[in-house]
């Protein structure tokens, strides 16, 4: 009895003590993002109601990263994970590890629903590692359409954990995705009169792009490994050939070899961001940039 007594007493000063001591609970939904663009669209469709953070720093790269402890730490009081899904190598290397950390973290497939394209960066003899045999390209996110997936997907992985605003993450979707069919018929009629042009990128992040609006992405890099003198001559030769002056690099990616592909061709490297924060305005510059390439 005496003991109960004791218990009872010890939950009310602890009930207490976290009433007054702790500082304002944070209300906001806590949203971990693994890349940046996944972060705009959480943000766009959550508005003010999260805090979202992204794993992957601006200029990191996705197929290596590691997280620093003090992001695990941030990882532990996260309700919701926003995963791109489409085999982002931190992704598949880390989630096991978030998910015994905090196990009550309900993780998001941004890319579910959406059709994977197989790595289309086969080289120009049809040389593929490998390791590459079948895998499927990870960046579906550069093609606008599948943004307007990501957008309701998103939408709806936030309802669910918040159903008392979930009419205002499902308008807030609406509204992005009008956005986003905006964007890409811009997108289309300004690359319509290059439909069938070849462009060079040196990590093949661009394939989704290029089958959305009927370009044709050459990889130099696959696999993420540095190419050996004889691939770069490979590279160079058919670049050559397609009258291709542009190396598209992208900032996580060294651009070493890039560079020296692009004084083998006479030619130029240009950056291309696959995963800026700005996902719309990111696209329409990296449209640009195709487009001064192609014409
Ligand atoms: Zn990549």
């Amino acid at each position: 009895m005496m003991k109960r007594v004791l218990w009872a007493f010890l939950a009310v000063l602890l009930a207490l003590s976290s009433g007054c001591n702790s500082q304002p609970r944070d209300e906001r939904m806590q949203v971990v993002v693994s890349i940046q663009p996944l972060a705009w669209f959480a943000g766009r469709i959550a508005g003010s109601r999260a805090v979202v953070q992204v794993m992957v720093p601006p200029g990191g790269n996705p197929h290596t990263y590691e997280p620093l402890p003090r992001q695990m730490t941030m990882l532990g009081n996260a309700s919701l994970f926003l995963k791109a899904g489409s085999g982002v190598e931190f992704e598949l290397d880390w989630m096991p590890r978030f998910l015994k950390l905090n196990p009550s973290l309900r993780v998001c497939d941004a890319s579910e629903g959406v059709r994977l394209l197989e790595m289309g960066g086969e080289a120009q003899d049809g040389r593929r590692d490998h390791n590459d045999n079948h895998r499927m390209d990870p960046h579906f996110w550069l093609d606008p359409s599948n943004g307007i997936m990501i957008a309701d997907t998103v939408a709806r992985c936030m309802a669910e954990g918040d159903p008392e605003h979930a009419r205002e993450y499902l308008a807030n979707a609406e509204a992005l995705k009008t956005e986003l069919r905006e964007l890409d018929a811009s997108i289309r009629k300004t690359l319509a009169p290059l439909h069938g042009g070849s462009f060079l990128v040196f990590h093949p992040a661009w394939g989704y792009y290029a089958h959305a609006y009927g370009l044709r992405q050459i990889a130099a890099e696959s696999g993420g490994k540095e190419l050996t003198p004889r691939q770069m001559q490979q590279v160079i030769d058919q670049a050559r050939n397609e009258g291709i002056r542009v190396v598209f690099v992208s900032p996580e990616f060294s651009s070493a070899q890039a560079s020296t592909i692009a004084s083998g061709i006479g030619g130029l490297t240009r950056s291309v961001d696959p995963l800026a924060l700005d996902y719309p305005g990111n696209l329409r510059l990296a449209t640009e940039a195709f487009r001064d390439a192609l014409r």
